[in-house]
């Protein structure tokens, strides 16, 4: 195996592993995709992370084929289905984290009660409706879930953050649930407020020069 996509797939394992570290993950629930050339690089189905190696990690063609031996996450069709028709996008992850997986439940969406929202490219986080895991009803639900933004709840299920590195992708994630923490204490304390659309298009247009997005041109 060349270096670089020996790099590549260590980068996924790391990105996996970052996930349980951080409360996003536990057991063998989540998993990780990166774009590698002409394919992407996926984490294997129902292994533990810690038991994870970059061996392990499966080169799966954009038609859906891999190495015979090797059994990619059972969420595969998402995560090429994101990285196919989305070219501006590089990695996905997807989580079931206690709060986003919560408002999940609830087949509910993410108004915009903090500014934060905009980081993730409009003034909503849609929730797609349910559909079984791995299926291709559930990438085509998550899709349009995702139009114009770069994560999304699946209902009754978790959520999916996409980034142009596993990063950007794994802070989204991150940002995502602490929203959804935050909202779902707020709710407790008294009614939320709702910023308007114009307060939010304008933050999407500040966080164009901040933070992960900085170092864009
Ligand atoms: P995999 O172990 O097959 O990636 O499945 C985990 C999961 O979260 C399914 O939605
Ligand atoms: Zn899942």
């Amino acid at each position: 195996m060349e270096t670089d996509e020996r790099s590549a797939r260590e980068s996924v394992v790391a990105a996996a592993r970052a996930m349980d570290a951080q409360g996003l993950n536990r057991g063998t629930s989540g998993n990780v995709s990166l774009r590698f050339r002409d394919r992407l690089l996926i984490t294997p189905s129902g292994l533990p992370t810690a038991r994870m190696g970059p061996d392990d990690v499966v080169p799966l063609k954009f038609d859906g084929t891999h190495p015979p031996d090797q059994r990619p996450s059972s969420e595969w069709r998402f995560h090429r289905d994101i990285l196919a028709s989305r070219p501006e996008l590089a990695a996905v992850v997807h989580a079931h984290p206690i709060h986003s997986t919560a408002f999940a439940m609830c087949g509910r969406e993410i108004p915009a009660v903090h500014y934060m929202i905009a980081a993730f490219g409009g003034p909503n986080v849609r929730c797609a409706p349910y559909a079984a895991y791995g299926t291709a009803e559930l990438s085509e639900l998550a899709l349009a879930a995702l139009a114009g933004r770069n994560v999304c709840l699946l209902a009754n299920h978790g959520m999916i953050a996409a980034g142009e590195s596993l990063e950007k992708a794994l802070w989204l994630a991150v940002e995502l649930e602490t929203l959804c923490q935050q909202y779902a204490v707020a709710l407790q304390v008294g009614a939320p407020m709702i910023l308007s659309d114009h307060e939010i298009g304008q933050i999407v247009e500040r966080f164009r020069g901040y933070g992960l997005n900085a170092s864009k041109p």
